[in-house]
């Protein structure tokens, strides 16, 4: 408890799913946290006064993470809401399974505009707001790592370049000791993959540990990340998959 005491953070996609839990996790370790959302300005509340009840100072700007120049300017009024910032936890994504012939250029648009774009947009905003010392945590997927079945190809593509995007940041912020690292979860129960979802039976049997994972047990890898215990680890993936990638 506490490990993260003063710490200033922000979490893309807040509102609901892994980055409610992160935010909530974060706050419970002693940081003052700021998240974005799209459109649930309610579920964004509630996150804040959860936050909140625990001590801490919440924040929460509706930031559409497909528009760059909004992603931009929420980090910055995140960093001055907050005095500074010491964690991006770069999580806002959205879904896209579906064959390929499926997806228009219209859905290939989208989908690399929020999980790619906007989580670039958000690192280079928040690399001059980042104190020394700092932590970046990019949202991956499993499915970089070994893709379970058809339908995947735009998801998985978007997902990947997480993996690109974390590895460079650790080698240009390293100097000034700011660690960048790509957390991967496998299948985890959220509106965007619910457990008791059309797909959640075929996931099941790709897995070791044959459930679901919880928005906590990702929370906890990310905490973990952003932690005092994790200041030489960059560049590199936690899978937190349930044995996908066995
Ligand atoms: P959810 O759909 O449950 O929640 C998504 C969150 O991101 C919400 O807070 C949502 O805000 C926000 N968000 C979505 N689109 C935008 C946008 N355009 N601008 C700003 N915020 C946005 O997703 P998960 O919690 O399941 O996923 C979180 C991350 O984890 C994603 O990057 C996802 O790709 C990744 N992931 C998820 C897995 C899973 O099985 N759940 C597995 C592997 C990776 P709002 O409430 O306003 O819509």
């Amino acid at each position: 408890m506490n490990e993260l005491l003063g710490k200033k953070v922000l979490v893309t996609g807040g509102s609901r799913g892994i980055g409610a839990a992160t935010a909530v996790a974060l706050a419970e370790g002693g940081a003052d946290v700021a998240i974005t959302y799209n459109s649930s300005a309610d579920a964004a509340a509630s996150v804040v006064k959860e936050i909140e009840a625990l001590g801490r100072r919440g924040f929460a700007y509706a930031v559409d993470s497909g528009d760059a120049v909004a992603v931009g300017d929420g980090v910055r009024r995140a960093a001055e809401a907050l005095g500074g910032l010491d964690i991006l936890v770069n999580n806002a994504g959205v879904g896209a399974i579906a064959p390929i012939g499926e997806l228009s250029l219209e859905d290939v648009d989208r989908v690399i505009a929020v999980n790619v774009r906007g989580a670039y947009a958000a690192a280079q905003a928040a690399v001059p707001e980042l104190s020394d010392g700092g932590r970046m945590i990019h949202l991956g997927s499993c499915v970089t790592g070994r893709v379970p079945g058809p339908g995947m190809t735009l998801y998985a593509m978007s997902k990947s370049a997480m993996t690109g995007l974390s590895q460079s940041l650790a080698r240009e912020l390293g100097s000034r000791g700011i660690t960048s690292n790509v957390v991967h979860p496998g299948p985890i129960d959220t509106d965007m993959n619910p457990a008791d979802g059309p797909f959640a039976a075929a996931q099941i049997t790709n897995l070791s540990l044959p459930r679901f994972g919880t928005t906590a047990e990702v929370a906890a890898a990310i905490t973990y990340l952003a932690g005092p215990n994790a200041t030489y680890i960059t560049g590199t993936a936690l899978t937190i998959d349930g044995g996908h990638t066995a």
